[in-house]
């Protein structure tokens, strides 16, 4: 069964078109990855699921439902959460604030992550849960981020490059932590441009160019095609 369907969307910002009928499937406990260079509709293609660039025409059916004209906070509510590329940690508020105002109940009910689990799974803010959001690194932001959106309990992760910018050693942390994540049965969308990060994490792969996928395959067919990657991912 497919969590997420997004079926031929078409995305505009403005007289803009960003995706030319880019669809996708992700099943249930799936992590599904967008790769490809700069400005090919990674984002938009995660910022129309959320209801926050909605698609023009096509539909982003989510358990039966078309959610492409739902605004973003209903759709968060039903059980989709989105961790931006830029993060936008509160600067003012504590690690422990900022996790606490996106506490929620998840569908149904279900309330997995709370501060325990959150600290368990990031110990490192544990041990900094005082300091104000603006003075952290940007590991230690990028953690924060992904708490904070699971403090929504969401059943679908829309991930938005979260290894960008961060030190080889963090990105390997960061990369156990969505494994685990993923081993819990979370559904994941990734959007990565950090090719052996999505290689040892994804399902399935889907790249994009120019606001279309252009290909589709597991992690090992894209690693037998070489060419394939040198056309789409090399800069
Ligand atoms: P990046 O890694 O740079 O975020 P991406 O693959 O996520 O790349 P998008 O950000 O989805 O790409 O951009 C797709 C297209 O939409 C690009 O041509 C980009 O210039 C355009 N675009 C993105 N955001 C806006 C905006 N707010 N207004 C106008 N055009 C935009």
């Amino acid at each position: 069964m497919s969590d997420l369907t997004v079926e031929a969307i078409h995305t505009a910002y403005g007289l803009s078109q960003a995706l030319f009928g880019v669809s996708i499937e992700v099943r249930q406990g799936e992590c599904v990855a967008l790769i490809g260079r700069n400005g090919v509709g990674k984002t938009t293609t995660m910022r129309s699921i959320m209801g926050l660039t909605p698609p023009r025409q096509g539909r982003v059916m989510w358990k039966g439902r078309d959610i492409a004209h739902l605004p973003p906070y209903k759709i968060c509510q039903m059980g989709i959460g989105f961790v931006p590329e830029d993060r936008r940690i509160f600067p003012e508020l504590s690690v422990w604030e900022n996790l606490d105002i996106a506490r929620r109940r998840g569908t149904g009910g279900k309330a997995v992550w709370s501060e325990p689990e959150v600290f368990a799974l990031f110990p490192d803010l544990a041990e900094i849960r005082g300091r104000r959001g603006g003075v952290l690194s940007g590991g230690q932001q990028q953690m924060l981020t992904i708490a904070r959106t699971l403090m929504g309990n969401p059943e679908l992760l829309l991930l938005d490059e979260p290894a960008e910018g961060l030190a080889p050693l963090i990105v390997e942390h960061l990369r156990d932590t969505v494994a685990h994540l993923k081993a819990t049965g979370l559904s994941i969308v990734l959007a990565e441009q950090n090719l052996e990060f999505v290689l040892s994490l994804a399902d399935r792969v889907y790249i994009l160019e120019k606001g279309e996928v252009r290909y589709t395959g597991t992690p090992s067919e894209l690693r037998a095609n070489q060419d394939i990657v040198k056309q789409h991912l090399t800069v």
